[in-house]
């Protein structure tokens, strides 16, 4: 049978490369999640994507009422659910002030981190359930909240602290916005919810490998410095950005590949190893990389792990 995966953010940019990529090989049906229902049905058929190839249903990783939901939707279409790709992200690089979910945590960690944590941890049941050969559940990461290499050492950092404001409730009433407590900063926020996203993956890693066989990875999938993430960035960073990295930096990589890369992860045989922060070489091979320390520090995983249950209702 074909393998069924659902990926969050496949109306643009990555997820949609990816969605595209596999629903080309004729062997994956993919549920795009998104928040758009009309942007994801005209971005599957600009796409070229079969029909018959996918399935939108709701999702606002904004909303922990709204990822239940899509949980419930998900179960009453009786697909099986092989691979689940946590991929949708906001960067609010020039935001001056926090904005906030339906919830009150802060708009970068909570849509990237807490509504994927909660959606991961409802979906794992389902995951359970599937009798598909090889199921994944993939986080995808960033090189940006990796502090042991260049880009990750752009100020400002990405640093997670004592998790203060996290365990604060993130919500600027008597807690800080950020989790390590310190002043709103748009850009450090996204790169902290990128480290969750790595430290979630090993803790699921962790805990739930042995028991279930499921694999759990993240990867970073090359500078895609052409996607909709950048849309809030000045015009002269946005103008400037694609050269730089095409041409000096030569991390670029284009959604179309960096979709293949993602689509190795979701379905490649070779891809199984659990517990992997993937990346790419020159030459397009896949690597299993390192991590910072702050992003591979398993004490800060389980309290991280504890701290988002408690805020998304899980304990
Ligand atoms: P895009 O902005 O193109 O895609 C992000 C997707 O997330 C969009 O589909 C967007 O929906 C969706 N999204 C945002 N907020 C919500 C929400 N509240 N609920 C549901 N969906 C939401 O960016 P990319 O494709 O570049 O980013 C995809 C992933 O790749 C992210 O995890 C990012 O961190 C990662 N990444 C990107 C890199 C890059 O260079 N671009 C480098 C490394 C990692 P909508 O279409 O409705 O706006």
């Amino acid at each position: 049978r074909k393998g069924t995966a659902i990926i969050t953010g496949a109306s643009s940019g990555l997820g949609l490369a990816t969605a595209k990529a596999l629903a080309e090989t004729g062997k994956w049906h993919v549920i795009m999640a998104c928040r758009d229902f009309l942007k994801a049905s005209r971005a599957a058929k600009a796409a070229g994507m079969d029909k018959d190839s996918y399935t939108i249903v709701h999702l606002d990783l904004a909303s922990l009422d709204s990822v239940r939901q899509f949980v419930k939707n998900v179960r009453q279409l009786e697909m099986p659910v092989d691979v689940v790709v946590c991929n949708a992200a906001v960067y609010q690089p020039t935001a001056k002030e926090p904005s906030y979910t339906a919830d009150g945590f802060e708009m970068s960690v909570g849509v990237n981190h807490l509504g994927h944590f909660l959606l991961a941890r409802e979906l794992l049941e389902d995951l359970k359930s599937s009798d598909y050969p090889s199921k994944r559940l993939i986080i995808v990461g960033s090189i940006t909240g990796n502090t042991n290499t260049l880009a990750g050492n752009v100020p400002p950092k990405a640093n997670l602290g004592d998790l203060r404001g996290l365990a604060g409730g993130l919500n600027g009433v008597g807690s800080s916005v950020m989790i390590d407590g310190g002043e709103f900063d748009g850009a450090k926020a996204y790169k902290d919810s990128k480290v969750c996203n790595m430290l979630t993956m090993q803790e699921f890693h962790r805990r739930f490998h042995e028991e279930t066989g499921v694999t759990f990875a993240s990867l970073y999938p090359g500078c895609i410095a052409t996607t909709g993430l950048f849309r809030e960035h000045i015009p002269l960073f946005r103008l400037l950005f694609p050269p730089f990295q095409k041409y000096i930096t030569k991390g670029y990589v284009s959604e179309d590949e960096a979709g293949k890369r993602l689509a190795q992860v979701v379905s490649d045989p070779s891809l199984t190893k659990s517990g992997v922060y993937w990346s790419w070489n020159k030459n397009s091979a896949s690597f299993e990389n390192q991590l910072s320390e702050e992003a591979s520090d398993a004490e800060k995983a389980k309290k991280l792990w504890e701290i988002s249950e408690k805020l998304v209702g899980l304990a």
